[in-house]
């Protein structure tokens, strides 16, 4: 590790919502940062103007704020080494676009977009089909290299529109080693001379990215796999520029749950699971579903997305956001694409709801029906019903009926367990329940074994009844924790009331 002061950089470009992928991307960056007691940074890189998005600026950084990953430095947010949004930096890149040039590291090229198209058809049709402008083929161009001085000079004084190359030597290995990929090494014969700075007096990424970078003494590059191919012209750019260059990390790509591919932004409400952690709502109010909007908790997502490309060596799954900065490094993200995991996804959201005290998941209930109810009734109806709920909504669909008498009485049940003397069992056993003076589980249980022995009946003959009476289902938590928790006058009207509107129902 390099041992300048750690400083991670999450650059979003707004062209649209924040993709799980990138949601991964920063929270490694945040994870690193924190782990080594560094800075987490966010930048905006918005130089293609023409991608531009109304409001994904805003979305990245609530997406962010929900995920509880922040950055301490970005728009909005101070810092030292400001602004951090590309678009208000634009005055301050053409210098070092300038400077490259004067250092014959770049080179102003005129060539009109018209004639670029033209070169690469031309090329096509003689059978390259990939034209690039490069050491090769710059010589034939409209460009500070091949033209003269004078002709520049004027052609720049004409005010004729002109962008910034980089002059790509050639045949040069171009070498770094990558912290989760190890040594990788291209050569400048396969790379092209990329444009730094457009005719619209913007910078391209490139650029931005690198001046951006050194201005903001960023230590390590942390950033998807679909940049290594920058990866080396960035590398040639720190040394064009005499800089010392931050340590590059690429992270693996997110696969699509049957590993064919990338997971692309349409995957998901078409396979049926969020690809967004919040509900994104396009211009024309088209809306892509969130994590946060379907119910699941952000510890839950962020736990499920660090481990997607990420191991701690062991076999713990469960990490708190604290636990996964103690237990982050980059030597344990794989070079290997990581295959999403719809399912496994819930079973986080499960393990995050099981975990939740009562009070708060009563807190949470409440909110989501927007009720009245008796704090510590919900309270204890989640206790008994969240190991069989996934989210929220769950613990209601499961638990309402320990607030709610049922209603309909499920008719499979009722045909199968509802036999001719089911009334008479359910009577007698009422009764039983009716002598017991503290009616708490253990009681209510002893008092139901004792009933069946002396009946010499078995369990079937009575709990599923008993189930049936009281909540109407056919499955559902203990019925002993279920009678204890309505008490003893409800568990008795219901017994009543259930048995008079089955004998209608199985009529
Ligand atoms: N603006 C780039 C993006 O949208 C950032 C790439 C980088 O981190 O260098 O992903």
């Amino acid at each position: 590790m390099s041992d300048r002061p750690v400083r991670v950089r999450f650059a979003p470009s707004p062209t649209g919502p924040l993709h799980m992928g990138g949601v991964r991307t920063a929270l490694y960056n945040y994870l690193f940062a924190k782990k080594h007691s560094g800075t987490f940074i966010i930048r905006v890189e918005d130089t293609d103007q023409a991608r531009f998005v109304e409001g994904a600026q805003d979305y990245i950084l609530d997406a962010m704020k929900w995920c509880g990953i922040m950055p301490t430095e970005g728009p909005g947010l101070g810092g030292d080494y400001g602004p951090y949004v590309q678009s208000e930096r634009k005055g301050l890149y053409r210098p070092y676009a300038e400077e490259l040039v004067k250092n014959e590291k770049a080179y102003y090229a005129f060539d009109t977009s018209e004639e670029l198209t033209k070169m690469r058809e031309q090329a096509k049709e003689m059978g390259m089909p990939n034209w690039q402008y490069n050491s090769v083929t710059r010589g034939s161009m409209q460009n500070s290299l091949s033209l003269s001085v004078d002709v520049v000079q004027s052609k720049i004084e004409a005010g004729e529109p002109y962008v910034i190359r980089m002059k790509m030597p050639r045949n040069v290995d171009v070498r770094f080693n990558d912290e989760i990929r190890g040594w990788v090494v291209v050569n400048t014969n396969n790379l092209d001379d990329k444009v730094l700075f457009k005719s619209d007096g913007m910078p391209t990424y490139h650029l931005a990215n690198i001046v951006d970078d050194y201005l903001m003494k960023i230590s390590h590059v942390i950033r998807g796999e679909e940049w290594l191919p920058s990866a080396p012209l960035h590398v040639m750019l720190y040394d064009a520029f005499g800089w010392e260059a931050p340590k590059f990390a690429h992270l693996p790509l997110l696969l699509k749950p049957d590993g064919n591919g990338k997971l692309s932004k349409r995957d998901g409400d078409r396979l049926g699971f969020p690809v967004f952690p919040t509900n994104w709502t396009t211009s024309s109010n088209e809306v892509y579903s969130g994590y946060k909007e379907k119910g699941y908790f952000s510890g839950a997502f962020i736990n499920m997305l660090a481990l997607l490309g990420w191991n701690p060596g062991t076999t713990q799954e469960i990490f708190s956001l604290d636990g996964l900065v103690e237990a982050f490094s980059l030597e344990r993200v794989s070079k290997a694409g990581a295959k999403f995991d719809p399912d496994k996804t819930k079973w986080f959201q499960q393990q995050y709801l099981r975990a939740t005290e009562n009070s708060v998941l009563a807190e949470l209930l409440q909110e989501k029906l927007n009720s009245d109810h008796d704090l510590t009734v919900l309270s204890g109806l989640c206790g008994l019903v969240k190991e069989r709920a996934t989210f929220i909504g769950d613990l209601w669909e499961e638990g309402s009926f320990l607030i709610e008498r049922p209603t309909n009485f499920d008719e499979k049940t009722a045909r199968k367990k509802w036999k001719s003397d089911a009334p008479t069992i359910m009577l007698e056993f009422k009764e039983r329940l009716d002598e017991i003076d503290d009616f708490n589980p253990e009681n209510i249980e002893s008092v139901f074994k004792s009933f069946l022995e002396e009946k010499s009946i078995g369990v079937g003959s009575v709990l599923p009844q008993f189930r049936l009476l009281l909540s109407g289902k056919g499955m559902g938590p203990s019925m002993f924790d279920i009678a204890s928790f309505l008490g003893k006058k409800e568990t008795n009207e219901r017994l009543e009331i259930g048995i008079k509107v089955l004998a209608t129902q199985n009529a």
